[in-house]
């Protein structure tokens, strides 16, 4: 007998307060770690490489 425990694989979780999201350039679709937006409102989110598009959104 084991009493080991199995405990689910979680290979998507991320951190907490951090979201996945994907850049929202046209023809990106990297992983998008900055988000721009007013308070409120939902945040358009971009990659490194394109982060300055998000700018417009502030
Ligand atoms: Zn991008």
């Amino acid at each position: 007998m084991s009493d080991e425990i199995r405990l689910p694989r979680q290979e998507h979780v991320t951190p907490p307060g951090i979201q996945h999201h994907f850049c929202e350039h046209t023809g990106c679709g990297k992983d998008a770690g900055w988000g721009f937006g007013k308070p409120k409102h939902t945040p358009h989110w971009f990659c490194f490489e394109h982060r300055t598009d998000g700018e417009r959104y502030l």
